[in-house]
């Protein structure tokens, strides 16, 4: 089928009516942040919006919802964009094969994480961008930028992770006991707590997420946010390490740039193309988003859309 006469909306409401007879079919609520916990599996939600801004939507695509993980690739952006090739000194490229909050590796290698979006990795992007200025603003003032919209921490969801969140503190002590780490551990946690704890709808990730399919230029004014050939390589992070150790799978079944969170949003890239956000909160063993994975297989089945 030609690109310019897909019905995107028409798509995406079929895939809607696909999968909410399946709610609460499969997958667990992430539960051990307790204010996710808390949240319906009930839920299912997708948009996109293509390179032209034709945007299409369906099911709980408003609903906000905590980005999580998701989160990981926009501090990775601004970490890029402010110290260029010298972020990679301490964080790897390498896909983990390993949870996302895994100590083991880290202990083996030094205090340098895998990749920037396993936790560890996540947590010393934020402590680069800590030594920077002020991250959480800088972070919100980029997504709410990218989207549109003023986007918001959700102060219920940021206390419990601080709460709860020893095994991350763990990683940041490590890290810090290693010299891989410029600033107070507590300071960093901060940081990350509660840019984890960021809430956006499906539409809003979508159109946060364009420029990565637009080699790197804002969504709405076109202007260079990073370049070309770092989105590209944010793109090759999101694809070998943005699932985690689902990242083979999900390169097989979908073969598209992928960055999920707990909180049960994926979003994925299509370069030149379009850039897409689901939603639904019951996790598989992996953490991804259950019934958010299979709407990105329906997606690609019915689109042929790919970059391979
Ligand atoms: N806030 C979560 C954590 O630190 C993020 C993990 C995720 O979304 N994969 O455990």
């Amino acid at each position: 089928m030609l690109p310019e006469i897909m019905d995107f909306q028409g798509i995406l409401d079929d895939i809607n009516a696909q999968i909410r007879p399946l709610l609460g079919t499969g997958g667990r609520v992430a539960s051990y942040i307790p204010a996710l916990a808390r949240v319906s599996p009930h839920q299912f939600g997708i948009a996109l919006r293509t390179c032209d801004g034709q945007e299409a939507a369906a099911g709980d695509s408003a609903t906000p919802f905590s980005i999580q993980s998701m989160s990981k690739v926009f501090t990775l952006t601004l970490a890029i964009r402010s110290l260029g090739e010298t972020l990679w000194h301490r964080i790897g490229r390498e896909p983990s094969g390993s949870p996302f909050n895994s100590l083991v590796q880290l202990e083996t290698e030094r205090g340098i994480p895998r990749n920037p979006f396993i936790n560890a990795g996540a947590i010393a992007v934020a402590d680069r961008l800590l030594t920077q200025g002020d991250a959480k603003a800088e972070i919100l003032g980029l997504l709410s930028s990218l989207c549109g919209d003023s986007i918001r921490i959700d102060p219920e969801v940021a206390q419990s992770e601080a709460d709860t969140g020893f095994r991350n503190a763990a990683l940041a002590n490590f890290m810090k006991g290693f010299g891989t780490l410029d600033n107070d551990p507590s300071h960093v946690l901060d940081v990350y707590f509660n840019q984890c704890a960021i809430a956006m709808n499906c539409l809003q990730v979508a159109r946060a997420a364009g420029y990565l399919c637009r080699d790197g230029a804002h969504p709405y004014d076109g202007s260079p946010l990073i370049s070309e050939t770092q989105a590209r390589r944010v793109n090759a992070l999101m694809l070998t390490c943005g699932t985690y150790d689902a990242a083979g799978e999900f390169a097989f079944r979908i073969g598209l740039p992928c960055k999920s969170g707990v909180g049960g949003g994926i979003m994925a890239v299509v370069p030149d193309r379009l850039s897409l956000c689901v939603w639904s909160p019951a996790l598989d063993p992996t953490g991804n988003s259950h019934l958010g994975r299979l709407a990105l297989e329906l997606f690609v089945a019915r689109t042929g859309l790919s970059v391979f």
